[in-house]
């Protein structure tokens, strides 16, 4: 089938998953551009995949010279022209803002001209609208990264009504080079993943109001009984209670399902700033260290 091959890689945003796309992407052979507004926030990131990097040598799973070749294919800039320019695929990584990612992607049109394949990483967001407007919607999609991303095997591939099946060829192509498992979902609130994952984790919040059981136990329960690797309460917690928050808000907006009401309990640890992991406390408490 026909697809177009991929070459250079601009990530925009350095954040969690943009640093970690930008990774993946320079292992594989691409040479890979990080883009961040925030000077201190790219530097942060490129440290941080080098440190990654320098880990997987010590513990025999990355060879010195798959780092060295990383690490020469991989580039920081704050211009959004400079890390577009050349790149056959733009991926965007900044936070979860519908209006933020269209007026991107708007600029990334005009700086870099139509043509280039253009993705998102978005977790819930309409891929539809992400696209609306833009001189080229057939070359537009979403590619659903999972934290961390040099570990986990999964990347949803998002249609959105206008994608090409030119360009999804493209990414599977992409993302199966990069050793990841691609999925095809179409353009529906969360998608497959996040749908899914977050009414497990809303209704475990759910039982630790109602006093089922202890939120250990509820884990427990997910993690001994089902075999997931690690449970509903334990995952919002390293996710961000904030950030499941935000998507469980949107779901409940754009599905109309009971089951996406944000409960209570997570509201009000949301305000009083606990936001998990990040902050040291959520339905656990973490050592986060110095
Ligand atoms: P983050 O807050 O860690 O990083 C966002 C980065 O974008 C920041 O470094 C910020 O400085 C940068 N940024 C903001 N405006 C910018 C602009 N105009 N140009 C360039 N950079 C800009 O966010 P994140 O957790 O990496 O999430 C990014 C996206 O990935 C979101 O859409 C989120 O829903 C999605 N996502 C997150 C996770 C997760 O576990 N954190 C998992 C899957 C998908």
């Amino acid at each position: 089938m026909a697809y177009r091959g991929i070459g250079k890689v601009a990530v925009i945003g350095a954040g969690t998953m943009g640093r970690g796309i930008a990774q993946v992407a320079a292992m594989a052979g691409h040479e890979a551009v990080l883009c961040d507004v925030d000077a201190a926030q790219l530097e942060h990131a490129l440290a941080g995949i080098e440190a990654t990097l320098d880990k997987g040598v010590r513990l025999g799973k990355v060879a010195e010279s798959a780092r060295d070749g990383a690490l020469a294919r991989l580039a920081g800039t704050r211009r959004l022209g400079e890390a577009v320019e050349g790149a056959d695929l733009v991926i965007e990584a900044v936070p979860e803002v519908m209006a933020l990612k269209r007026r991107i992607f708007g600029e990334v049109e005009a700086v870099a001209g139509a043509g280039k394949i253009l993705a998102t990483n978005t977790s819930s967001l309409s891929i539809t609208e992400m696209a609306a407007g833009l001189e080229s919607p057939g070359h537009f999609l979403g590619l659903h990264f999972f934290n961390p991303v040099h570990i986990m095997a999964l990347v949803e591939i998002v249609r959105g009504e206008h994608t090409t099946i030119r360009t999804l060829n493209s990414c599977f192509h992409f993302v199966e080079g990069l050793g990841k498992d691609p999925i095809l979902v179409n353009d529906f609130p969360g998608f497959a993943s996040s749908r899914l994952g977050i009414v497990l984790g809303l209704e475990a919040i759910r039982m630790v109001e109602s006093g089922v059981a202890s939120p250990e136990d509820i884990d427990k329960a997910m993690v001994l009984g089902y075999r997931h690797p690690m449970g509903p309460l334990r995952l919002t917690d390293l996710v961000g209670l904030d950030v499941r928050l935000g998507i469980a808000r949107y779901l409940h907006a754009s599905l109309g399902s009971e089951a996406f009401r944000p409960p209570a309990l997570l509201e009000r640890m949301v305000a009083e700033g606990r936001l998990g992991k990040k902050t040291g406390r959520g339905f656990y408490e973490w050592d986060n260290g110095p």
